[in-house]
């Protein structure tokens, strides 16, 4: 992954997809054209804002409280890119843990999947990263991601099946290890539907 730091070069950006257009026969200079490059690395620049930010920032909102039972927060709406495609894939998510003794502020949760949603990603991957962050840095009880998208490199092209829906789950802690804690996490994430 580049450095957290390094800036976008959006004139290479540019370049490339004035390249992208030439390659399949288009004239870069007519009216609707002239803009693409410059508008698709701005573009760019928004969707992978993530690879620039750092979700440690969010922890700065950790309560302590006494409460040890599961905290859900359901269907928070990602979106994110396939690093097979660069295509879009779009869904909900489900982050619950439970607390010993440190909860993270409500939002912070969404911020966490928003941050690492904006990088070129895979469904799987993504759902580790998140579980692990909230494993590592409130240190719970156990945490459960599950992750519902569909993907436009599914849908669109390939095989070209709208409508088809992938999961990932990613369970750590007592969720992994504890089938009634899983059963429960997992009936309160679907009860949402
Ligand atoms: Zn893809």
């Amino acid at each position: 992954m580049a450095k957290k730091t390094k800036k976008v070069d959006t004139q290479r950006i540019e370049k490339a997809v004035r390249e992208i257009l030439l390659a399949v026969g288009e004239d870069v200079d007519r009216e609707g054209l002239k803009d693409t490059p410059a508008r698709v690395a701005r573009m760019y620049v928004e969707l992978l804002r993530g690879m620039r930010e750092d979700p440690n920032v969010h922890l700065k909102s950790v309560f302590t409280e006494k409460y040890d039972e599961i905290v859900l927060l359901r269907d928070i709406p990602f979106y994110s890119l396939c690093e097979h495609h660069m295509l879009p894939f779009i869904g909900t998510a489900n982050v619950a843990y439970v607390p010993v003794e440190k909860v993270l502020g409500v939002s912070k949760l969404a911020r966490v999947v928003d941050c690492y949603a904006g990088r070129l990603q895979t469904q799987e991957r993504l759902a580790y990263q998140i579980a692990d962050f909230i494993m590592t840095n409130l240190k719970p009880m156990g945490v459960a991601v599950v992750l519902e998208a569909s993907h436009s490199c599914m849908t669109i092209r390939g095989v070209k099946k709208p409508g088809s829906v992938m999961v990932t789950s990613a369970l750590r802690g007592i969720f992994r290890k504890d089938p009634r804690s899983r059963n429960e996490v997992l009936s309160l994430i679907r009860d949402g539907k």
